[in-house]
């Protein structure tokens, strides 16, 4: 079967690979209908995150599953289903406490050998281990672009505000307007925020966010900090980085009111700088990492399904697989928001 490959930093390739095979009882193949390239899979193709020359990349789908092992009792062959980012078990000491994200037995999808070895979803063909807990059918009349996006970036935008604890009638801040930043935008907005500010300095992203019901602020055009602090009267309840850098870190840290929540949900590497002590003195709840994307996959379909969530303004384009590589390019060149590859 054809499948991307990572070769080398800016080179990706469409090679020849073998059908994967169920090998563990809870394993079901999945025929890949739809994939997408995400800001994850950047990192990979900048060289920046280590993955091996000719592994399978891409880690976010839509399929149809083809065969089943004898434990997977709630998908079925011939079920549509969307896949989650990484797998989790359910059996650990971190899946028993719900905190999937931490399973320790955790595989993500398309990340070479340093997460796990899983092949990813930007292939013909994908095994995905445990599927009871890691793939969901896709609810009834519900489109590929719409369904790819529950089981990574609409589930960390929902993430970024639900684990913030976010509650009907705060006010809300989202830094960067990627995918992730504008699902975050919506989800805000679908839990009730009374006001959501979104700040980028890309001014179709933040016309994007207008569009959806968010206060548009220019991160250098416009005073942020000011505009936020006058309507608010000191500071936003939740402060979302979705960028994952410390300056946006450190911006949310001020944006925050006191005693409020500063949630980031980008990747964080290495070191960097944020005002620590404004951080304490403002009594600030820090939530950081990557989302818990099987604890909440259930309720972001059915937001999904009654409409209160809609990715659709996200997807820029589809491209054939066959197209990885010139879709690798384009997305490298911050052309596209969101571009779905299918056979
Ligand atoms: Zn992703
Ligand atoms: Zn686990």
């Amino acid at each position: 079967m054809r499948a991307v490959t990572f070769q080398a930093p800016e080179e990706v390739r469409i090679e020849e690979v073998p059908e994967p095979e169920l090998g563990a009882p809870g394993d079901a193949i999945v025929r890949v209908d739809a994939s997408g390239i995400c800001g994850s899979d950047l990192h990979i193709y900048r060289g920046r995150f280590p993955v091996e020359p000719g592994f399978t990349i891409g880690h976010e789908f839509v399929g149809t599953v083809l065969a089943a092992g004898p434990e997977v009792t709630r998908v079925a062959v011939g079920d549509r289903v969307l896949g989650t980012f990484h797998v989790a078990c359910a059996t650990c000491s971190s899946c028993l406490r719900g905190e999937y994200h931490r399973c320790r037995n955790g595989r993500t999808f398309g990340h070479g050998s340093s997460l796990g070895s899983l092949q990813g979803a930007q292939a013909e063909q994908l095994v995905c281990p445990w599927a009871n807990v890691n793939l969901r059918r896709v609810p009834e009349g519900m489109s590929d672009d719409v369904a790819l996006f529950a089981g990574d970036v609409m589930g960390t935008g929902y993430h970024a505000v639900a684990n913030a604890g976010m509650t009907e009638g705060d006010t809300v801040a989202i830094l960067g307007l990627g995918p992730v930043g504008l699902c975050a935008v919506q989800a805000a907005l679908a839990g009730g925020a009374a006001r959501v500010f979104a700040v980028d300095t890309v001014a179709e992203r933040l016309a994007i966010a207008e569009s959806f019901g968010a206060l548009p602020l220019h991160l250098t055009e416009s005073d942020v900090k000011g505009e936020i602090r006058a309507a608010t009267e000191g500071g936003v309840d939740v402060a979302v980085d979705a960028v994952g850098d410390p300056a946006p870190l450190a911006l949310a840290i001020s944006l925050a009111r006191d005693a409020g929540t500063v949630s980031g949900v980008g990747a964080y590497a290495g070191r960097g700088e944020v005002p620590l002590g404004l951080a304490w003195l403002k009594c600030l709840d820090l939530k950081l990492g990557l989302a818990n994307v099987i604890a909440h996959v259930d309720r972001v379909l059915g937001l999904l399904e009654s409409g209160r969530l809609d990715p659709t303004p996200l997807v820029s384009s589809h491209m054939k697989l066959d197209e990885a590589p010139e879709a690798y390019r384009i997305f490298a060149r911050r052309e596209a928001l969101k571009i779905v590859l299918s056979p």
